[in-house]
């Protein structure tokens, strides 16, 4: 990230805009409305500087810049016409460690101005580190139909509810979910809706109901998080994310997902990476529990789906034992997320008529798969966590008379930009795989559909290509 973003208050502080014309009238209207001290130096300027000036809100000193206008300033903007002037006076920022914005020269400014959304005390910034002027503008104007023109209004209701909130509810907790029930629901929609007085009611209404109801309950919302490229999360998935207050996640969530979350909620990984231990799932059971006793909105965050290999079953039944509510939200299956990525439907109406999810993990008890179901004849299997047992698995199939010829693919952090398929037959994926030296997570999918990949393949990040040049 090149830019750090910040909100600079600038009342009663020195601000100097070089330059007369229209670019820097646009900036002094602006810089004018936060109460900053405004000097503008310019041999001339536009009749509407002029007007400001002669209103008393800014100075205009009619004449070139001279360094010793800098001397006392907090910030500096440069908009003469004069490309080399420009850069001269940005030097000279520089060498005092002034903040300055050149307009229009990326290069030379240490500051830039983003487009904002203005719903004032509301303010969206948007900034593309100046990659993309025509992108910035299309985000703001699709921002701008988005957000209610009351929004400032609205803001400014609810720092005036706090008072009040904070007199009645001493709980932070429990403050916090009164203004989450103010925000999402029926009193803010009346105020943007411009029924200011019907909103008051309302929320004064929740307020007296909140401070009687005893301290909530706490839960456990198990969400799915998707396979990994995180838009492929449901709504509701990340609606629970942003209002929880704790989240257990796996390992295989990945950051993308968690920068979603809200961002005090305390995140604990709960991974079980191979080999390392990590935490048990008896551990894993206790804090849910621990943690809904405490009140908190616990999210157990699992990568794909939570009821697909996730042992999502075993942990809602420890929830039901101790009396702690919950809900399940699904995800996308590793399965039908990388399907899709890959270009492989994993049922069509000439290959597959049906499809097995099957665990390629070698069962403690010694229970083995149906291979002879697996290895029959127009359909498709997709073993999850078979990249350690890759070998076994073919011969296991091979064993039970899959066709050696029969089409296979592995594909490895499916739906990322970091995805990789490799493909092959039965006789030959093996070998394919351990010369890729593929990364897990893995998919190993097995069947006729599988040659379809070669036709439909859409997905092709960076990693992939390179990959399916030299395969
Ligand atoms: N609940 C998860 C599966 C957990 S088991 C789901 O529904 O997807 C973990 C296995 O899922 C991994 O060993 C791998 O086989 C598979 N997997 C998960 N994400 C994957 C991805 N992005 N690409 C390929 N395989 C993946």
């Amino acid at each position: 990230m090149q830019y750090f973003p910040v909100f600079f208050n600038l009342a009663g502080q020195r601000v100097l805009v070089v330059g007369g014309g229209e670019v820097a009238l646009r900036k002094v209207t602006l810089l004018a409305r936060t109460g900053a001290v405004i000097r503008v130096v310019a041999p001339e300027v536009a009749p509407e500087l002029a007007l400001i000036a002669a209103a008393g809100t800014i100075v205009v000193t009619m004449r070139e810049f001279e360094a010793s206008d800098l001397d006392g300033a907090r910030l500096v903007i440069v908009a003469t016409s004069r490309h080399a002037i420009n850069r001269w006076i940005a030097s000279l920022c520089e060498a005092r460690a002034l903040p300055v914005n050149v307009v229009d020269d990326k290069e030379a400014s240490r500051f830039i101005v983003p487009a904002i959304i203005d719903r004032d005390p509301v303010l969206v910034a948007i900034s593309t580190a100046g990659t993309s002027p025509v992108l910035a503008r299309r985000l703001r104007e699709r921002l701008e139909a988005l957000i209610p023109a009351r929004l400032g209004a609205l803001s400014l209701w609810l720092r005036e509810l706090r008072q009040a909130a904070g007199e009645r509810l001493r709980d932070t907790a429990a403050r916090r979910r009164y203004f989450e029930t103010v925000v999402d629901g029926a009193a803010a929609r009346r105020f943007i809706a411009g029924d200011a007085r019907g909103a008051e009611r309302l929320a004064r209404q929740l307020l007296a109901t909140s401070a009687q109801a005893p301290p909530a309950a706490g839960e456990v919302v198990l969400v799915g998080a998707g396979p990994g490229d995180p838009e492929l999360m449901t709504l509701k998935g990340l609606r629970a994310l942003q209002d929880a207050d704790v989240i257990l996640h796996d390992r295989l969530v990945s950051d993308g997902i968690l920068d979603l979350a809200r961002r005090d909620a305390t995140r604990h990984c709960v991974g079980k990476s191979p080999g390392s231990g990590g935490t048990t799932q008896e551990e894993i059971n206790a804090l849910l529990i621990d943690h809904a006793r405490s009140g908190k909105r616990v999210v157990r965050l699992k990568g794909g789906d939570p009821f697909v290999f996730g042992r999502g079953g075993e942990e809602l039944e420890a929830l039901v034992r101790a009396g702690i509510p919950f809900s399940v939200i699904p995800g996308i299956t590793a399965a039908a997320g990388v399907a899709a990525y890959a270009g492989i439907p994993l049922t069509h109406r000439d290959h597959a008529h049906s499809v097995s999810f099957v665990t390629g993990h070698a069962d403690s008890r010694g229970i083995e798969p149906d291979w002879r179901a697996l290895a029959a004849p127009r359909q498709t299997a997709v073993f999850y966590m078979g990249l350690a047992r890759l070998d076994d698995i073919i011969e296991a199939l091979l064993v039970h008379g899959a066709p050696a010829e029969r089409p296979a693919a592995v594909v490895s952090q499916g739906t990322d930009v970091a995805q990789r398929v490799v493909m092959g037959t039965l006789a030959t994926i093996a070998a394919e795989v351990h010369a890729a030296r593929l990364p897990a997570p893995a998919l190993l999918i097995v069947g006729d559909v599988v040659a379809l990949h070669s036709e439909l393949a859409w997905f092709e990040p960076a990693a992939q290509t390179s990959l399916s040049r030299s395969a």
